[in-house]
């Protein structure tokens, strides 16, 4: 339960003075619903108005504030002239210019005599130096306040500066005081004020500096949310750790069996991952591990090897896909070899249904069956299992943390294997898994030939079409990937529909077609005609961009390149270049390209290093983006900008560990006042795992 002190920031905006229901709807899209949210939402300009020379030395084009006598107010002749105030000081003339001016609010504020202080943009026109509709106007008493520095927000139609400015005001009066979760010595060393003090800084920034993502209250804030990131992660995993494990230990029997079959030897740092992930499946904590490595790096043989290690111990495994076409690939790719061994693959996806679904369920209940690979059709209630002891989850970035948990407590202590295709750059991987213990798999199996990658104008489309006509030919097989299912009558996207029916007129019965669309039977279909070589061009949406395994494919047409994403990008190229002949991608764009589509295609063309696409991609896109958040399970951070905080991301991180070291159950004042912050940023479910929580 939320701490009293924190409620009143988890109010809704509306308890604020003069925020009605219309101007909360607005501000609700523009920062949140509650105060707490426009707290996060911090000013990315200011208004200076200290500038206050005298009408001789002031520069044009800059926001000044003036001290002038009013010396005549001159009204229009009609009403689309404007009203102009002629004023002075010592040095020289101002002159004031309203447009709709009301004549009564002008004498009354500006009176003819006396002297005013007026708050504005500075223009010249001829020799006139003019303040078109002063932003604020007040007396000579008044100037202190009148040179503020005000804070520049992001709008959204329906909420002015004015309005925001008011209800953030507001807002910051009410600004709870909270126990202090940071250490001391730590605050100290960099320099960092009390939470409380660094968001009324943050949200009154003096200079331009005071707007950096890294001057010390912006970094305090940011500091904060990370903490509280990190410490989530981290009692989550003890969470995971407190429920022991169980001590599986193979005997190498089935692996034998299988590395026999293979007609290949393992890399060394496949080796190397099956050594640790054995280890941690015998060991008395349950293992929480992420199975990183590049498309094509040849992570399921690790994940079948770790699987039979499980069912030699008398117990069995799951591996999940995020989709079915992946799915089948798996079962296609470890039937065969399960079979080497003996043992019994099924299954599951949404497509088995009825007799034939009961069949397999009652094969894992009954522990008949000992590897079970499917989709979420594995997460659904009436799915058990006899004695499930491994969990793999092929994710790609697809399921969040909370998915992977409830696959978890489909067993005891079941050990959970996460495998990413797209290899994460290291700070974003903190954010996404805390300190999950990680196997890398860095070196391609020997023998792939390195993808020559080209970019063309789809001007030159005929010239791809006759390159690719070429390499089919020769017997080589290619794959075309379009963005988008049917033509979008919003957008001009060369449908893959239509480049199907074009193709033929090239390549006759020899060209397939696979999209989202399609139902999985007729998919499956079309995937297993390009396997069997029947057909040689498979014109595809993304359906493909995961896992799909045709190593005689040499060609990636990537139509409209410059609308996929970098990570994308990359999976798609990392569907050819798997046998032993070289292989080409071709990279259609149409022009003009924009700058970050062009960065990004040659990005593509420079290297094929994954870590380093990767990390581009965090530069070009910022982390938020990255993956698409929602689809990756990565978190989205109000105060916190991976690309400028990295640093502190570690440091938070160590933090989390050290704090969790000493004080397990976050029982200690400082200990009392981290769970304020865990609730502060909204990591509740965190707190449940403690044991007084
Ligand atoms: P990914 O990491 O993308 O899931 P896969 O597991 O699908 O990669 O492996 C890609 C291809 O490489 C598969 O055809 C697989 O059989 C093959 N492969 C895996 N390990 C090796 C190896 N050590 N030597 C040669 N080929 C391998
Ligand atoms: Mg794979």
């Amino acid at each position: 339960m939320r701490p009293e002190i924190l409620y009143p920031p988890f109010e809704p905006v509306t308890s604020l003075k003069g925020i009605g229901p219309r101007i909360a709807t607005s501000l609700e899209t523009l920062s949140g619903p509650r105060i707490v949210d426009l707290y996060w939402h911090l000013p990315t300009g200011l208004i200076d108005r200290r500038y206050a020379p005298t009408v001789a030395d002031a520069i044009t084009g800059r926001v000044a504030t003036l001290t002038v006598t009013i010396d005549k107010h001159i009204k229009p002749a009609n009403k689309r002239l404007p009203y102009k105030i002629i004023t002075s000081d010592d040095t020289g003339t101002l002159v004031l210019v309203f447009f709709h001016a009301h004549d009564d609010y002008l004498s009354k504020t500006l009176p003819e005599g006396e002297t005013r202080v007026v708050s504005g943009t500075l223009e010249r026109f001829g020799k006139e130096l003019q303040m078109t509709h002063p932003d604020r106007i007040g007396t000579v008493a008044e100037i202190d306040k009148l040179k503020s520095v005000e804070p520049v927000y992001p709008l959204t139609a329906g909420v002015s500066l004015k309005v925001f400015g008011k209800a953030m005001a507001g807002a910051l009066e009410r600004v709870p005081e909270l126990a202090e979760w940071q250490d001391q010595a730590f605050l100290n060393k960099n320099d960092w004020k009390s939470w409380n003090q660094c968001l009324i800084e943050a949200h009154n920034p003096q200079s331009e500096y005071d707007l950096d993502p890294t001057c010390p209250a912006r970094k305090r804030l940011a500091y904060d949310e990370l903490l509280a990131n990190q410490l989530a992660l981290s009692l989550m995993r003890l969470h995971m750790h407190k429920t022991a494990g169980r001590g599986i230990r193979g005997d190498n029997s089935l692996q034998d069996k299988v590395l026999a079959a293979l007609p290949f030897s393992l890399t060394p740092s496949q080796k190397t991952s099956l050594v640790e992930i054995s280890d941690d499946m015998a060991s008395d904590t349950r293992m929480l591990r992420l199975l990183q490595g590049d498309v094509g790096s040849g992570k399921t043989i690790v994940a079948l090897l770790a699987m039979l290690a499980a069912v030699e111990a008398g117990t069995q495994a799951v591996l999940m896909a995020p989709t079915e076409i992946l799915a089948r690939q798996h079962l296609a790719t470890i039937e065969a070899l399960a079979e080497a061994a003996g043992i019994e693959v099924k299954l599951l996806t949404g497509r088995e249904k009825g007799k034939n679904r009961k069949a397999i369920l009652e094969g894992l209940e009954s522990g008949q069956t000992h590897i079970a690979i499917g989709t979420h059709a594995l997460f659904q209630d009436d799915v058990a299992f006899a004695d499930l002891s491994l969990a793999v989850i092929d994710e790609q970035h697809r399921f969040g943390v909370h998915q992977r948990l409830t696959l978890a407590a489909k067993g005891q202590a079941v050990n959970v294997l996460v495998m990413t295709a797209t290899p994460i750059p290291r700070t974003l991987m903190l954010t996404a898994y805390g300190d999950m213990d990680v196997s890398q798999l860095h070196e391609k199996p020997v023998g792939r030939q390195p993808i020559k990658t080209t970019t063309v104008s789809l001007s030159r489309l005929d010239d791809v079409v006759g390159a690719v006509k070429r390499r089919v030919d020769e017997g080589g097989r290619a794959y075309w990937v379009c963005p988008l299912v049917e033509e979008s009558d919003v957008l001009d996207v060369a449908a893959a529909e239509d480049r199907h029916r074009a193709l033929a007129q090239v390549f006759g019965e020899k060209v397939g077609l696979v999209h989202g669309r399609m139902k999985g039977p007729e998919k499956d279909k079309a995937m297993a005609a390009f396997a069997a070589g029947e057909i040689s061009v498979l014109v595809a949406t993304t359906v493909i961009e995961v896992g799909v395994d045709v190593a005689e494919a040499t060609v990636m047409v990537i139509e409209h390149a410059e609308r996929f994403g970098l990570a994308q990008l990359h999976q798609l190229r990392g569907r050819i270049g798997r046998g032993a002949e070289s292989s080409n991608c071709l990279l259609v764009f149409q022009e003009p390209l924009t700058q970050t589509a062009h960065d990004r295609l040659q990005t593509m063309n420079e290297t094929d290093d994954g870590f380093v696409i990767a990390e581009k991609d965090l530069e070009l896109r910022g982390a938020g983006e990255l993956l698409g958040t929602r689809q990756s399970g990565l978190p989205d951070f109000r105060l916190a900008d991976l690309a400028d905080h990295a640093d502190l991301l570690a440091t938070a991180r160590d933090d989390a560990k050290l704090i969790l070291n000493k004080d397990p159950d976050l029982e200690t004042p400082r200990g009392k006042a981290l769970r304020t912050l865990l609730y502060l940023f909204e990591r509740d479910a965190a707190v449940r795992y403690l044991r007084s929580g």
